[in-house]
């Protein structure tokens, strides 16, 4: 069965993405910090890890660099979650190594079609659409 760590310190938004992938069938695993993070990752083994960018502590960023320095972690593909969807914020996530890219809100379809697509060894980019100007 595949299996997704979620890392979100954010509660509500960590019940809602373990929903959304259980119900796809998908097995879920969860830590609410980048040092729980780590360590999870080395118990559970994920398939794939949703890696929240800003969190107390250790962010995104911290935490995928230690991945990509642990030999039973480096090639786990990383999706990079953040909650500001500037365009330079996307480019310095591109520019990190992550292996995708969402940004919250996070609607539709975009959270298991991101997971998929790097299940399948592609990239993945999401964003919410603009709000349009009044
Ligand atoms: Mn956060």
């Amino acid at each position: 069965m595949t299996k997704v760590l979620i890392v979100e310190d954010n509660a509500l938004n960590l019940r809602l993405f373990s929903e959304v992938l259980r119900c796809e069938g998908l097995s879920v695993a969860t830590a609410t910090n980048g040092t729980d993070a780590l360590s999870t990752a080395q118990t559970e083994r994920p398939d794939v890890i949703l890696l929240d960018i800003q969190m107390p502590g250790l962010s995104g960023f911290e935490v995928l660099d230690r991945l990509r320095r642990d030999d039973h972690l480096a090639r786990v593909p990383v999706i990079a979650v953040t909650a500001f969807a500037a365009r330079g914020d996307q480019r310095r996530v591109n520019a990190h190594g992550f292996d995708g890219y969402l940004a919250k809100p996070i609607v539709g379809d975009a959270l298991i079609d991101a997971v998929r697509a790097v299940l399948a060894g592609g990239r993945a980019a999401s964003a919410p659409p603009a709000t349009p100007a009044v």
